[in-house]
């Protein structure tokens, strides 16, 4: 789950984390006032679930209320990769004379927590890994431990400007860990932490993304999701218990099981096709789930062909049947979609699609290459 700047920056003020002043806006005449009233420069920064704001146009400084008034008239509404920002942060503008990047994450190869920092802050930080990572300094945290005061030392010497300023930061990257360790996070992030022109040391962006499966024993953290915020696919899916993840391709996948739904898609990219996403409509499958799914697929409009290919086990292969007829019903499929069907009850969930447009396969090769065929040849047939 990804969840909002302010409120990252909320949890790190109680992780003792030096963090500006800031309040938030959904209105342009709110984000007045605020100024009005804290009365002296501010940024006026989009929360959106995505990096790069900057670059994007969504953060402005403003001298005064009535330029951070137009400010959050121009933020406001805009589109930040693919996401409308509905809500600025109006927070206290910073002198900056460095910036530093700052982040602990899961590291799958690890196993565990890495701590990272880079005298290179303030910009795309992947940008910095790919082309010059030997400014970024990492540190594998002992989770048992903690980040202890000696090794935060350690890393704040590799990278802030001097003594005073690394003396201060060594006292937030312990600060740090324990807000991503206590939030179940996957990661958290400061960048840029800045020191300002008289030498104080500042987080001014935070950026923490939380383990879904950590959820259920951080009820604080869970009360955070802005559902108004996230792509819409994806909080649907949730809701109907459906795993999805979007990705690039053409080609839409309906499977029942994340391992088969895995195979199916590295099946299509040997056959030279893009899967267009990641759907396991798991376990016991009721045909509502399935309508649910299609009604996501059919929202990508990258979406050339459907590809379901079923497994049937405690899933039945009928009630899969029944769903995608529901969901063509009335009018025929405006893509074609191949279906493989087997295991339980797959004579019953053939007979009920015999009647349809659908295109039928019997093994997961053949429904494989006939989906990729199918999403290369616009309005074609297999
Ligand atoms: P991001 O682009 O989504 O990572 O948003 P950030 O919060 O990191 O802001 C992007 C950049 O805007 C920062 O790296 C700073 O250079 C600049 N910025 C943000 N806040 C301030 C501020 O208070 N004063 C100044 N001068 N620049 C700021
Ligand atoms: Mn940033």
């Amino acid at each position: 789950m990804n969840i909002h700047e302010y409120q990252a920056k909320e949890i790190f003020r109680k992780h003792g984390i030096p963090v500006p002043w800031g309040e938030v806006a959904e209105t342009p005449e709110q984000a007045k006032k605020l100024a009005a009233d804290f009365g002296k420069p501010v940024v006026v920064k989009a929360q959106v679930h995505a990096g790069g704001r900057g670059k994007a146009g969504g953060v402005k400084l403003a001298a005064g209320a009535e330029e951070a008034e137009t400010a959050a008239g121009k933020i406001l509404g805009m589109e930040i990769k693919g996401l409308t920002v509905r809500k600025v942060l109006v927070t206290e503008a910073m002198d900056i004379a460095a910036e530093i990047y700052v982040g602990v994450l899961m590291d799958r190869k690890l196993g565990g927590p890495l701590f990272m920092v880079s005298a290179a802050g303030g910009i795309d930080i992947e940008q910095v890994a790919r082309e010059t990572p030997e400014k970024i300094h990492k540190f594998a945290v002992d989770p048992l431990r903690g980040l202890r005061s000696f090794e935060a030392r350690n890393l704040a010497f590799r990278v802030m400007p001097d003594a005073d300023s690394a003396k201060a930061a060594a006292k937030i990257f312990p600060c740090l860990y324990q807000a991503f360790a206590d939030s179940d996070a996957s990661l958290a992030e400061i960048n840029p932490l800045i020191v300002t022109k008289d030498g104080e040391v500042w987080a001014i962006d935070a950026k923490m993304n939380i383990d879904d499966n950590g959820l259920d024993r951080r009820p604080e953290i869970a009360a955070l999701r802005d559902a108004d915020a996230e792509a819409p696919e994806e909080g649907e899916a949730r809701n109907s218990e459906l795993s999805y993840v979007k990705l690039d391709g053409n080609v839409g996948c309906v499977v029942n099981g994340a391992g088969l739904a895995m195979a199916t898609m590295d099946l299509i990219k040997h056959h030279g096709g893009d899967p267009a996403n990641f759907l396991d409509i798991g376990g016991s499958s009721s045909p509502e789930k399935v309508t649910t799914a299609m009604r996501i697929i059919y929202a990508d409009k990258n979406v050339k062909s459907i590809l379901f290919n079923i497994f049937g086990g405690i899933t039945r292969c009928d009630d899969v049947a029944r769903g995608i007829v529901e969901a063509v019903k009335g009018s025929p499929p405006p893509i074609p979609i191949v279906v493989r069907l087997t295991g339980t009850n797959e004579e019953e969930g053939r007979k009920i699609l015999g009647k349809t447009d659908l295109i039928p396969a019997a093994t997961m090769d053949e429904a494989v290459q006939k989906a990729v065929e199918l999403a290369e040849t616009p309005g074609g047939t297999a």
